[in-house]
């Protein structure tokens, strides 16, 4: 899969990705061509079957070619994940075999407009109707807004604060009562659309009972942190590919650019954060799932995006005044590693966990 990933950012993405903002379109049956929307699923469904180690290195092939479409990917491969493992076998096989292949796209659903970082604070209701249940209220920061055909939304279904009544359901963008009002203008990738999810008495099934909610949440979110760690060092890697090629022809006062001490140590320190990305990302995988997990997880998610922004500005320096132009994709992967550093959990968000494990530490001695 790996491989697969490679070739599809090689032949499909770095051609064409220049043009997708203009088009408003990205190549997403493509990528389904190339198994890439079922890494994570029973190989009897069609889909790859490959395990969490094994996807990251497919992500981080893909963060090579944009960031924003890996993200999209990430997304989707959680929710045909938990849809092809679920119980209930009417929505299993209404939507498994189609999210697997890549004829549906499944969108998450968690954040509102006044709750982001703190996920408890959400207010988006369901409640029991017959033997169904109905979902009002508002997301915001949708991704494949309008696009995805099936949601996961995290919602409340008694109301009050904490966790304790947090349930899934799944929600057919169709359904009477779905509607996306508003797309945001965003600093890069229009190709993709991000935007608010309305919720009026929509119907929902039920995914994630109440009570059990925010904890499945937070387990997929580790995913997708773990998943974007991956693409962020992707990003990092290509970045670096293209200033060491640029430094090692571009002469300057008689010698390659990559021949001055100071650039050699400048795309050294780029290198090192890599391999240092690498590790953590790599971790994290293998414990995903375990106790260890969140904190592996986190340690990766704040690192990574960061090393990758400091790595996509050090070379695009690295380019002179040609690092700035839109024939490289620096100038892009700029802004798509400042869009990693928040997307899915913002770098203050990992410092809590990671501090609450300081105190933990503290407590136990260890
Ligand atoms: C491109 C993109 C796609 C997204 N797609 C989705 C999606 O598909 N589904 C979905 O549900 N969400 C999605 N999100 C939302 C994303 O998960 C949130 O933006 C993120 O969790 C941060 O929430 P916020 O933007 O509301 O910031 P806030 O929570 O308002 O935070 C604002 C600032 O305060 C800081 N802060 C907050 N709390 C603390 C604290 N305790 N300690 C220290 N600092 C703190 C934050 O780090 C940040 O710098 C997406 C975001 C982006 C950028």
């Amino acid at each position: 899969m790996r491989e697969a990933a490679a070739a599809f950012v090689r032949d499909v993405v770095r051609p064409a990705v220049a043009g997708w903002d203009e088009a408003g379109s990205y190549p997403r049956e493509a990528a389904a061509a190339s198994g890439l929307t079922g890494l994570f699923c029973p190989t009897a469904l069609g889909g790859a079957g490959i395990g969490y180690p094994a996807g990251m290195e497919v992500f981080e092939e893909l963060g090579r070619g944009d960031a924003a479409f890996a993200f999209s990917l990430s997304m989707h491969n959680a929710v045909a994940a938990v849809v092809a493992g679920c119980d209930d076998e009417e929505l299993r096989a209404r939507w498994a075999a189609d999210l697997v292949a890549g004829r549906a796209l499944g969108g998450f659903s968690l954040t509102e407009p006044h709750a982001g970082s703190d996920a408890t604070a959400i207010t988006t209701r369901a409640r029991a109707d017959g033997g169904g249940w109905r979902v009002t209220g508002r997301k915001a920061w949708v991704s494949l807004a309008g696009e995805a055909d099936l949601f996961l939304v995290v919602c409340k279904t008694a109301g009050g604060p904490g966790h304790a009544d947090v349930a899934v359901l799944a929600v057919d963008r169709r359904a009477e009562g779905v509607s996306f009002p508003r797309l945001y203008r965003k600093a890069a990738s229009a190709f993709l659309p991000i935007g608010e999810m309305a919720l009026a008495d929509a119907p929902g099934t039920m995914l994630v009972p109440p009570g059990a909610g925010m904890r499945a949440a937070l387990g997929a979110i580790d995913v997708a942190r773990c998943d974007i760690a991956a693409i962020a060092c992707g990003l990092h890697a290509e970045a670096l590919d293209i200033a060491v090629r640029y430094t090692r022809e571009r002469e300057a006062f008689g010698a390659p650019l990559l021949a001055l001490d100071t650039m050699r140590f400048t795309l050294a320190d780029v290198l090192t954060d890599l391999e240092a990305g690498r590790l953590l990302y790599a971790r994290a995988a293998s414990l995903l799932g375990t106790p260890a997990g969140p904190v592996a997880v986190a340690h990766a998610k704040r690192f990574c995006p960061d090393a990758a922004l400091r790595a996509a500005i050090a070379c695009s320096e690295a380019l002179g005044a040609y690092g700035w132009l839109e024939d490289t994709p620096l100038p892009r992967f700029i802004s798509l590693a400042k869009m990693l550093q928040v997307v899915d959990g913002t770098a203050e968000i990992q410092r809590v966990v990671i501090g609450r494990e300081l105190d933990r530490m503290a407590r136990s001695g260890s």
